[in-house]
């Protein structure tokens, strides 16, 4: 699972969970941009805080990884990239990229987003508020959270599923917002997370 990140919340936490369950995965590898492509409008948080919020977040799951992917490369990296480069750091393993509606919506304007089929199942988790879009490739819909066996090893028949009872109505943009004017997010962020951004000052 991509991301900026900035902040983590329990919405990108528990739409892994809902996939590592239905896949019955060994590892969710959540992975900060360094400088994600889109998003130049506004200043973002730095990587090495964005990095360790996701860390601080995915220490209590023992199958949630973070990953240095993205950060290490110190400039911009498109998700076909690192999806290559994981294919080669776990040879023979059957990658899934996780990604909400929302982003989806766009994976057609991604850099050789076709290839992007053919390095990894793609996992579309429903963002309320955003479509699934039904024209970009043929799909799969999972209508409960019910166990999944996908084949083994890499690219074997990779398949696009989309996952519409997932529903957590939260942004890291209306985090940021209400943190600014000082209200009280916690609900919807780890609470060693919350300590971080008290403690770091961010986002106020
Ligand atoms: P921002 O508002 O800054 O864009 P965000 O909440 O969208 O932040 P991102 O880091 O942009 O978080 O998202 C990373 C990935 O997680 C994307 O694939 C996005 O679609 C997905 N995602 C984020 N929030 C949710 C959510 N509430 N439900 C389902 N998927 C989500
Ligand atoms: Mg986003």
């Amino acid at each position: 699972m991509g991301g900026t990140f900035d902040p983590i919340h329990n919405g990108h936490l528990a739409s892994a969970q809902t996939v590592a369950d239905i896949f019955q995965v060994d590892e969710v590898h959540f992975v900060p941009a360094f400088s994600p492509p889109h998003k130049q409008a506004r200043e973002i948080t730095s990587p090495f805080h964005r990095f360790a919020m996701v860390a601080l977040a995915t220490l209590p799951f023992s199958g949630f990884r973070t990953s240095t992917i993205e950060v290490d490369a110190l400039e911009k990296r498109y998700t076909v990239e690192t999806l290559e480069e994981m294919g080669r750091q776990y040879a023979g393993a059957g990658l899934l990229f996780i990604v909400g509606t929302d982003m989806y919506q766009e994976i057609g304007t991604w850099k050789d987003y076709r290839h992007l089929f053919d390095l990894a199942h793609i996992v579309v988790v429903n963002r309320p508020g955003f479509p699934f879009r039904e024209d970009i490739a043929p799909f799969r819909v999972l209508t409960e959270k019910h166990p999944v066996t996908l084949p083994e090893g890499p690219s074997a028949g990779n398949a696009v599923f989309y996952l519409p009872f997932v529903q957590q109505p939260i942004s890291s943009t209306e985090i940021r917002e209400d943190l600014k004017r000082g209200g009280e997010v916690r609900q919807w962020i780890p609470s060693q997370v919350w300590s971080y951004i008290e403690k770091n000052k961010l986002y106020s």
